[in-house]
């Protein structure tokens, strides 16, 4: 079996276990899930669905947002962590997407990652989420789950999107990333993978030994 007949297989198997693949972050607009993939970074998503029903109550346009004093912000995001630069980078990604985008969220991802802290990961994220546009988000959970399968060795996260999109035919990509994120959440973890539990075990390399 090739590694693109190992990838179409991997999906299939996971679209079967994860049938609802949608993020966990709560969201009602494209504006929203930007402002909430950005507070995500290195906290979890419950976290985040925490504070943001809070922060778009108080702040429900880019507009408004844009405008925030900062330091009301970083109180509101202070639990996500990291909290001055990401209040600094939300209100600036609200000012982006008001002044230079009339309140939507772009497609493309050199304006996506023209946006302050949107970087390649978020930018595929909103990318499959909004537009259903093929997407490979390269987290920590899919940096793991795909080195363990043997579908790339490498640690760059530009270069595992890289390769994985060679691999993973464009159609199911979007899929195989949302599946193998959950797949590490539920299953492989980084500390105590629960290979002996795995619909992927016959096609996984990896030894937990
Ligand atoms: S067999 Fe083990 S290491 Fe491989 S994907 Fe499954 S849980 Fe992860």
């Amino acid at each position: 079996m090739n590694a693109i007949e190992r990838s179409s297989q991997i999906t299939e198997r996971l679209v079967a276990i994860y049938p609802d693949r949608r993020p966990l972050l709560v969201f009602e607009s494209p504006y929203q899930l930007v402002i909430a993939v950005i507070l995500s970074a290195q906290t979890t998503d419950a976290q985040v669905n925490v504070v943001t029903p809070g922060l778009f109550a108080r702040f429900p346009t880019p507009g408004a947002l844009a405008g925030a004093p900062q330091r009301e912000i970083e109180k509101i995001v202070h639990s996500t962590g990291f909290y001055r630069t990401k209040a600094r980078n939300i209100i600036a990604a609200a000012k982006a997407i008001h002044e230079r985008f009339g309140d939507g969220v772009p497609e493309l991802m050199e304006d996506l990652t023209s946006i302050p802290g949107v970087g390649r990961k978020s930018a595929n994220v909103v990318r499959g989420v909004v537009y259903g546009l093929p997407s490979i988000v390269v987290d920590t959970h899919l940096s793991r789950v795909t080195n363990r399968l043997g579908l790339v060795s490498e640690s760059n996260p530009a270069k595992i999107e890289q390769l994985l999109r060679k691999v993973v035919p464009e159609d199911v990509q979007t899929d195989f990333s949302m599946g193998i994120n959950l797949h590490g959440r539920y299953c492989c973890s980084a500390r105590k993978p629960d290979c002996q539990g795995c619909v992927l075990r016959d096609l996984c390399p990896f030894d937990p030994t």
